[in-house]
């Protein structure tokens, strides 16, 4: 805190993790000989520079850019962009910690990294979107490569800014290996890398479902978002015959009593992703409740899916969703859950997955992405859709091995943390004192 203040994000998530693998640590004097949960703290490096782009207007703009090579004792680093008026490095940081457990837990060799910039996407054109993202890689390349840093999505960012910010890529790199993850299907993408996040959330949601013999057919699930990760949780959710009825985006919230289905996600994928319209939509066009500036975790649910954005579910909406009997939360998102809502939950003894495991489904389709691209071939829906599933079913095996607790439940928290982080220290002392 002394060294990087004014970072609550960052701080929030360091604390998370070294709150519950003191245990762990404490076994292993070399761990503290070698300093290194200070090590751990400090990124590896961070890159910031200026972005300067023109609108359709001729006006000239400029945004901040950023780079965080967090860690990349188990492979090169690897972690999206995010594009949104709130980036700064407080959220960059905490997202690059993030990820070096997460993809540690994949079994994939991967480092973490996160990147992005202030830039707000919301209501600008194509053409202004592709300008940005190619003035946001004309800085970037130089510090990104197929076996040092790999970039993707997140937040803002999907399979077009990808697509720009490859094609920019490869005119100033001279190279065609793939470097980035989440491109199109045409130039090296990866079937089911749209889906993986939220299928791979939902494949951890069933694993831990499994421990206490619940069955997810007809399970009323609340999932806020609207994006990418929220299509196709629901997706996947419908598929098995639960019944969603929340979507939201930052204007507020949609509930719809009767569920939406297949149909009516179609319209949301649309409206979403073609027309870039808002969640407020679906209730005109429906006729179901929306809240104005609302998060949807005051409805009555048996499992909550925050897909949206960190610090969307605070202390007392955790004590309203199991006041109303939701015995299930699976993060979608990053850090969506405050360390208020984090210890109701942990009290409640409710299953209660953090982003860090059940979200590694979007990140481990990249690594496969990535074994594809290095073969130069490409692999079927099914092929990777069973490797997905192995895999989230391995984080799942992981976190119980590290978290579980005397009396038998399973803490997620510590199991994703203290299985993360003891690959992560095994090869950073394998390899020395860098
Ligand atoms: P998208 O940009 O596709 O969607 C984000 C959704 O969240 C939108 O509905 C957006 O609403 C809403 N949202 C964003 N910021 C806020 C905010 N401050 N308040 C309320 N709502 C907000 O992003 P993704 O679906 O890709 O990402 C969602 C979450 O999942 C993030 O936490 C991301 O880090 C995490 N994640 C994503 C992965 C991926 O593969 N894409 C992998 C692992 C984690 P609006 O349109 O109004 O901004």
């Amino acid at each position: 805190k002394r060294r990087f203040p004014n970072e609550p994000e960052y701080h929030q998530a360091v604390e998370e993790v070294l709150s519950t693998i003191e245990e762990a640590y404490n076994q292993h004097p070399e761990f503290e000989k070698n300093n290194l949960i200070e090590r751990l703290c400090i990124p590896d490096r961070v890159f910031s520079f200026r972005v300067t782009w023109m609108d359709d207007k001729g006006s000239i703009h400029t945004n901040m850019g950023y780079r965080v090579q967090h860690n990349n004792a188990i492979g090169p680093y690897k972690g999206g962009i995010r594009f949104h008026s709130s980036v700064n490095l407080s959220i960059l940081k905490f997202l690059a910690f993030e990820q070096t457990f997460k993809n540690s837990l994949t079994t994939l060799p991967m480092g973490g990294g996160k990147g992005g910039s202030d830039f707000n996407p919301k209501g600008k054109s194509n053409a202004e979107i592709m300008r940005f993202c190619q003035a946001f890689v004309l800085e970037l390349w130089r510090h990104i490569g197929p076996q040092t840093d790999v970039p993707a999505g997140d937040i803002g960012v999907g399979g077009r800014e990808v697509s720009y910010m490859y094609g920019m890529y490869k005119k100033l790199a001279r190279e065609n290996t793939g470097t980035f993850t989440g491109k199109g299907l045409e130039f090296g993408g990866s079937l089911i890398r749209p889906e993986a996040t939220g299928y791979g959330n939902v494949y951890f949601l069933l694993e831990m479902l499994k421990t206490r013999n619940i069955d997810i057919k007809g399970k009323v699930v609340a999932v806020s978002g609207s994006g990418n990760v929220a299509q196709y949780t629901v997706e996947k959710l419908i598929e098995l015959g639960a019944k969603v009825v929340t979507m939201s985006d930052s204007n507020g919230y949609i509930y719809d009593a009767d569920g939406i289905d297949s149909e009516k996600l179609a319209y949301i994928m649309e409206l979403k992703n073609l027309y870039r319209g808002r969640i407020k939509e679906y209730a005109d066009h429906y006729g179901c409740k929306f809240v104005e500036g609302g998060r949807p975790w005051s409805e009555k649910c048996d499992i909550a899916m925050p897909s949206a954005t960190q610090n969307e579910l605070n202390g007392d909406d955790a004590k309203t969703l199991i006041a109303n009997g939701c015995f299930a939360i699976s993060e979608g998102a990053n850090m969506p859950s405050t360390p208020e809502a984090v210890e109701e939950f942990l009290a409640a003894k409710v299953l209660y997955a953090p982003g860090k495991a059940a979200n590694a489904g979007g990140v481990s389709v990249s690594g496969l992405e990535m074994t594809q691209n290095s073969m130069k071939l490409s692999w079927s829906r099914e092929e990777v859709d069973e490797k997905l599933k192995s895999i989230m079913n391995s984080i799942h095996t992981q976190c119980v091995q590290y978290g579980t607790e005397a009396d038998g439940t399973v803490n997620y928290v510590k199991g994703a943390n203290v299985a993360g982080f003891m690959k992560v220290a095994k090869a950073m002392m394998a390899q020395g004192i860098l």
